[in-house]
């Protein structure tokens, strides 16, 4: 549960600031992707945890409304994964998460769920980092595709990276996976560079990268696949708040892949469902539909 307070400027230690409004918005790396594939018109089954508090309850319904398969949620004793977001007015923000039952998601949970080669599994870094190396496995066992966008970032193992079909990075997340400074604003340039170098795209361990999306933001995503690199550009859109638009290219990628398109045009539908979520306060409830989508992209 994403919990966003307004605020004139960020208190001092030991301050006490009157707030200006507060609102209570579902998120989460895992729902906020599911939100986004289900939108997108693919069956999604959603793999995690809620806490035995009141935003599990809510979080449950908002994942049931979505019409998302959470036989596979279960309710943790503790607290719910919770991202407490202070806001200042003009843009700066603070985040702190806490991972709450999130961090009960474990490895037994995930080689338990049936997946079947035409699957896509989507996994991100709000899980443990063993959980996700053993879906993986799983899933390359089913003959399913993989995909790890590397959110919030965590240096993946080589085991890890062996067994994931396509890693999806922002600027910073890639910088920090090649080990090289190419972030921040206007990098799209070196990172297209380093998308063309081939063999020699490899994290600072030396394990070989596979396929590789790249998120620019307002630029659009750069993408490695298959050899071949593909420039997605940005789309120019009006943006209201920018929450969820890695998730929500993430979630639309993942059910374009599944529903079978070739990785370009998978791409512009995740870079055009993202456009539109940027448009959109919150992150989950700010996911476009699949006729949505569809329009934008006419
Ligand atoms: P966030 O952390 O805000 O969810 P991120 O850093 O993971 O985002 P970005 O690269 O900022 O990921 O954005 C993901 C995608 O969202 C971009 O590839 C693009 O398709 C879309 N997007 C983001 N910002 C904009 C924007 N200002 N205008 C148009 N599209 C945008």
């Amino acid at each position: 549960m994403d919990v966003v307070v307004t605020v004139p400027r960020l208190p001092a230690p030991g301050e006490t600031l009157a707030g200006g409004s507060v609102h209570q918005v579902p998120g989460g790396k895992g729902a906020n992707q599911a939100v986004a594939a289900r939108r997108l018109g693919a069956p999604t089954v959603l793999v995690g945890a809620v806490g035995a508090d009141g935003f599990g309850t809510v979080l449950s319904g908002f994942l049931d409304g979505e019409r998302i398969d959470t036989a596979w949620v279960r309710s943790e004793r503790g607290p719910s994964g919770t991202a407490l977001i202070t806001v200042v007015d003009g843009g700066e923000n603070t985040v702190i998460v806490v991972a709450g039952a999130n961090a009960a998601v474990s490895p037994a949970r995930v080689t338990d769920a049936a997946i079947r080669p035409s699957d896509v599994v989507l996994l991100q870094g709000e899980i443990p980092a063993e959980t996700n190396e053993s879906a993986a496995r799983a899933a390359r066992a089913a003959g399913a595709t993989t995909i790890l966008n590397l959110a919030p970032f965590r240096a993946p193992s080589r085991e890890l990276l062996a067994a994931v079909d396509v890693l999806v990075v922002n600027e910073t997340e890639f910088a920090q996976l090649v080990g090289l400074g190419v972030g921040g604003g206007g990098a799209a340039p070196g990172i297209e560079e380093l998308l063309r170098s081939g063999d020699r795209l490899a994290a600072p361990d030396g394990a070989p990268l596979g396929d590789v999306v790249v998120t620019l933001g307002a630029d659009g995503a750069l993408a490695r696949i298959g050899g071949e690199v593909l420039v997605v550009p940005g789309r120019r859109v009006p943006v209201v708040d920018t929450t969820g638009a890695g998730d929500c290219f993430c979630g639309a990628l993942g059910a374009s892949l599944a529903m079978g398109l070739a990785p370009a045009e998978a791409l512009e539908r995740a870079n055009a469902a993202a456009g539109l979520a940027v448009g959109r306060f919150g992150a989950g409830p700010s996911m476009p539909t699949e006729a949505e989508v569809a329009e934008a992209l006419s």
